[in-house]
């Protein structure tokens, strides 16, 4: 499910991610954590740069916020992981119409990326995993992650999408004995989408 507004914070400072990354590790101090927040939306002008009311930029923040600290809470089981996927969403291709040659296959469900542009981002990313082992899928929608999930037993998983998308996945991760990790969108919308690859570099 999408998130019920769209936002762009893909050219916000790298600084205003790094105290996304430090107010994760202030969870449980409510009050500090939402002044943090509130305090970041103001720094960095998200709600100017976004055109987001302010409740909208606390979903969004908080979801930020929230997901890195998962990240680093399951940071140590997901290295010791072995068997890898990395789940990317179909909105980040460079095209979204006919221009993008990759081709849908319902049985694993997955696009196939045929690269087609090098400077797409879902080609990077999947020659990047590969190369480090992962099975990559390029996926429609989050409803596809149940049917891969019980037909291969990995144990990690990477998984890019908007905040939404990625918390839905999360109980189901855990319920199948998972260890996820999560690269959230910077950019939603649900077409040109765009997640920063250095950081998913990072996570992979
Ligand atoms: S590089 Fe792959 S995913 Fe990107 S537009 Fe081309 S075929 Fe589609
Ligand atoms: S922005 Fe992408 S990941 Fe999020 S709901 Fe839309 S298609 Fe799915």
């Amino acid at each position: 499910m999408p998130y019920k507004f769209t936002f762009d914070i893909s050219k916000t400072p790298r600084k205003f991610f790094t105290e996304i990354a430090l107010a994760s590790y202030q969870r449980g101090v409510h009050k500090v954590f939402l002044n943090t927040i509130k305090d970041s939306i103001d720094k960095f002008k998200i709600q100017e740069a976004t055109g987001l009311n302010i409740q909208d930029a606390l979903v969004l923040i908080q979801d930020l916020i929230d997901l890195q600290a998962i990240n680093l809470m399951q940071r140590g089981k997901f290295l010791k992981t072995k068997k890898r996927a990395l789940f990317l969403p179909h909105c980040s291709r460079k095209y979204m119409d006919g221009r993008c040659k990759a081709v849908f296959d319902a049985n694993i469900p997955s696009y196939i990326c045929a690269q087609c542009s090098p400077d797409c981002d879902v080609n990077k990313a999947t020659k990047i995993a590969k190369k480090k082992g992962y099975d990559v899928y390029i996926l429609p929608g989050g409803s596809c992650v149940p049917k891969i999930l019980k037909s291969h037993r990995y144990e990690g998983v990477v998984g890019v999408a908007c905040g939404e998308e990625v918390k839905m996945s999360l109980d189901l991760l855990s319920s199948m004995n998972v260890t996820g990790q999560s690269v959230p969108l910077l950019k939603n919308g649900c077409s040109n989408t765009v997640f920063n690859i250095e950081t998913l570099v990072k996570t992979l």
